[in-house]
């Protein structure tokens, strides 16, 4: 069986969020203080995301990436990743790279499928101004350990205007120096006062301004992912992530599990289909779960755009709770 929705897309990549929590506070995720976490009791537990899992492997889902708030803050996170890779021919993690330097012979024993690291500078000062924290030094020694250790691995900068788009070349050319592939992402607002919306700055200006400095930059064929492909003299690939400006909704194959267990059909859904509450009813069989997922992809809708629409834009919501 397929998770086929009515616009005739495919679900078949699950992003996962197994905490809300991080060590970080991202300026342009979470405010510095003051944020209400969800309770232990309330978020999904192994076993259950498992359960679960495996369910939507049988409906078609061959990818999965674990993502947050940050996935490595979640004790005993090896248990997961190993149980996950059994289930999945490809299992990936988005981290802010902080925490991970004990994990990194587990990542490669378990052949991790593809890391994306998140850093949003390359200079230590700017980096602390967005994270708020100052962890530079940490995150760019494991970029550099799993590059070394042929640890499939991106890089994720949000791009924000007059923050650290200063830095859109020299990341390119990191990437270019180091074989990595770098993708530039759209900072999304979600709610009015975030700020988000002020230092908004579009893929296509993105990508001009990549172009301005090499020429050769040559945009590739969708191919179903997340990211406008580009590449340079065509070798280094560049990604860049219209996340706000939704290019790419039509070929979208990816559906979302909340730390709460609620199935989210897209990034700007304000409200899904709450499995925790079915996993944790003895009466609700496995056959009413994916029965309850399949309706779930059924009602996703043409774009993200017009999920927007019906937000409440003065609700907070933060990319901890969605997993980006
Ligand atoms: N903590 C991990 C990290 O930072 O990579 C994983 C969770 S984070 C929510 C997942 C991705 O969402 C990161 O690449 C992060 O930069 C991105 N992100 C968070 N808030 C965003 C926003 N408002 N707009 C665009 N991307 C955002
Ligand atoms: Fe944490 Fe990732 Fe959000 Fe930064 S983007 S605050 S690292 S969850």
């Amino acid at each position: 069986m397929k998770l086929r929705d009515t616009h005739n897309r495919i679900a078949r990549y699950l992003r996962i969020g197994v905490t809300d929590r991080c060590n970080l506070r991202c300026r342009y995720c979470m405010p510095a203080e003051g944020i209400d976490f969800a309770h232990r009791d309330d978020i999904l537990s192994y076993e259950e995301i498992i359960r679960l899992a495996k369910l939507f492997s049988d409906l078609g889902v061959d990818k999965v990436r674990l993502t947050g708030g940050e996935p490595f803050v979640r004790k005993d996170i090896d248990v997961l990743l190993r149980s996950l890779s059994d289930v999945f021919a490809k299992v990936h993690i988005t981290t802010n790279a902080t925490l991970f330097s004990d994990h990194i012979n587990l990542l490669k024993e378990i052949e991790i499928s593809g890391l994306n690291i998140s850093i949003d500078s390359l200079d230590r000062d700017r980096f602390f101004m967005i994270t708020r924290r100052d962890s530079y030094a940490i995150v760019m020694k494991n970029i550099l350990d799993c590059i070394k250790n042929g640890i499939p691995t991106k890089l994720n900068i949000v791009v924000m205007k007059g923050v650290n788009d200063m830095e859109i070349i020299d990341f390119v050319r990191f990437g270019i120096e180091h074989n990595v592939e770098v993708r530039f992402i759209e900072a999304m607002p979600f709610n009015d006062d975030d700020g988000n919306r002020d230092v908004y700055m579009p893929a296509t200006e993105i990508a001009e301004m990549i172009a301005g400095e090499f020429p050769s930059l040559q945009k590739l064929v969708a191919d179903g992912s997340s990211s406008e492909k580009y590449t340079i003299n065509g070798k280094q690939t560049v990604g860049i992530i219209p996340a706000y400006s939704r290019s790419l909704c039509s070929s979208c194959d990816r559906i979302r599990l909340t730390p709460q267990g609620e199935l989210l059909n897209c990034l700007y859904a304000q409200t899904g289909t709450n499995l925790l509450a079915m996993v944790r009813d003895e009466k609700v069989s496995d056959s009413d779960i994916q029965q309850a997922i399949v309706d779930s992809v059924l009602l996703k809708k043409k774009s993200g755009l017009e999920e927007e629409a019906l937000i409440d834009k003065n609700a907070f919501r933060s990319m901890t709770t969605i997993g980006g």
